[in-house]
């Protein structure tokens, strides 16, 4: 491979923050496990991330041949929605850093749009060319919801870096079409890539052990995984879980978000005193990512109500560990989930029909269990490793062919 070094660019979500809280979620860990898996294919891989309130040091390994560097770009504490203004000094101080340690990058790679915007203008100055991830996309979000609202800044830079960039790598068909119709984005200019999983910590465990390590009784078990916001559907899954027939003792682990002071996290808890079940749903806060495949393997089924997800890790995770998925047919779950195989796809966001599926699998538990077969033999197609080869020979067929 003639791959040497590549830059990624993720400005805001710092591939080490913990996961499940706040806006960290599956854009850093992708980009965590992408920078690794490029690493194990012999590519050095430096992520340029803003510096954050958590102490990290400047430079910082995360595997033999990835690192993060921090660099200052705005106040530490600034919010999301503010830092569009940092990006002109986090681009000189890449520049700045990469310059004084003579670093030469083959590609740049950008996650989310407010790096796209840095990682178009580094990558023109060092002739390379730039890939983008997006992640999610203002126009697709707000489709998918009454009330997400996005700045017309991030719905104009996504526009603009569509044209400019190199590639765009996508992870389903409908993010690509999307691109296009709303966008008018050239779908030749979109590569489909799926996101990974690691399947040595997501894997099949014994239930029984899973399930008393986590404290849980011998109820059925749902368990939900994500960050709480409405986007995530989760006010669906407590009326569907309300909406459970058949007698049985039914349990709800939700997993991810702070427990105190959250307004979304309570409002979920009000719901479920309002709908008298607050004893069957178990707020149980963010778990550390290394945990989670407890709670995959405790569960008799994940769900995945989302209004909308550009990809949907947590399914995937599932998946791997051998537990059958309940998710919404919205972007790329409708390509993780094999209808009827390893889970069900909704494609109306209704309790009603949630709670018909959901008491079809827990009524089975061979059904469960087979469901559960094809989930794991699914995500074994779909490593970290094999998701960066592919995304390597993206950066390598798009070298400039001419002098640099
Ligand atoms: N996650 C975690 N701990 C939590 C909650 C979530 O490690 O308490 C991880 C989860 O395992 C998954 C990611 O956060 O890898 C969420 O990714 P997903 O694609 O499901 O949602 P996103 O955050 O991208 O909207």
């Amino acid at each position: 491979m003639n791959l040497e070094r590549v830059a990624l660019v993720s400005f805001h979500a710092c591939p080490l923050a913990a996961l499940g809280e706040g806006k960290a979620g599956g854009m850093n860990l992708h980009v965590r496990q992408l920078a690794r898996s490029l690493g194990n294919l012999g590519v050095e891989v430096d992520i340029f991330t803003r510096e954050h309130p958590e102490p990290h040091g400047i430079a910082q390994e995360i595997s033999e041949k990835a690192r993060v560097i921090h660099l200052p770009a705005g106040d530490l504490d600034k919010p999301l929605e503010e830092l569009y203004d940092s990006l002109p000094e986090f681009q000189s101080r890449v520049l700045a850093y990469q310059g004084v340690n003579r670093l030469e990058y083959q590609a740049v790679h950008s996650h989310y749009w407010l790096s796209g915007w840095a990682g178009q203008r580094l990558a023109s100055t060092w002739r390379v060319p730039h890939i983008i991830t997006f992640h999610t996309l203002a126009l697709v979000k707000m489709n998918s919801r009454a009330g997400e609202t996005e700045p017309v800044q991030r719905q104009e830079t996504e526009r603009e870096l569509m044209q400019a960039v190199t590639r765009i790598v996508a992870y389903s068909p409908h993010e690509r079409n999307a691109m296009a119709r709303l966008y008018g984005a050239d779908p030749k200019k979109v590569v489909l890539i799926p996101c990974g999983v690691d399947l040595d910590t997501f894997r099949p465990l014994d239930r029984e052990n899973a399930r008393k390590e986590i404290g849980l009784d011998d109820a059925k078990s749902l368990l939900f995984v994500g960050r709480i916001e409405p986007l995530k559907g989760l006010e669906l899954l407590i009326r569907a879980t309300s909406e459970l027939g058949g007698g049985a003792k039914v349990r709800l682990l939700v997993v991810g978000g702070v427990l105190d002071g959250d307004p979304e996290l309570d409002r979920m808890r009000r719901l479920a005193g309002e709908l008298g079940i607050e004893g069957s749903v178990d707020f149980v806060g963010r778990v550390d990512h290394e945990e989670l495949p407890l709670y995959y393997n405790a569960a008799d089924v994940c769900v995945v109500p989302s209004f909308y997800e550009s990809f949907g890790l947590a399914a995937l995770e599932s998946m791997a560990c051998g537990t059958p998925v309940v998710a919404t047919r919205v972007g790329g779950l409708s390509t993780i989930v094999e209808h009827g195989r390893s889970g069900y796809l909704k494609p109306w966001r209704c309790p009603d029909a949630f709670a018909g599926s959901l008491e079809v699998i827990l009524s089975s538990r061979r059904l469960q269990q087979s469901m559960g077969r094809s989930a794991r033999r699914r995500a074994e197609g779909m490593s970290w490793d094999a998701v960066a080869a592919q995304v390597a020979e993206v950066y390598e067929s798009n070298f400039p062919t001419g002098p640099r």
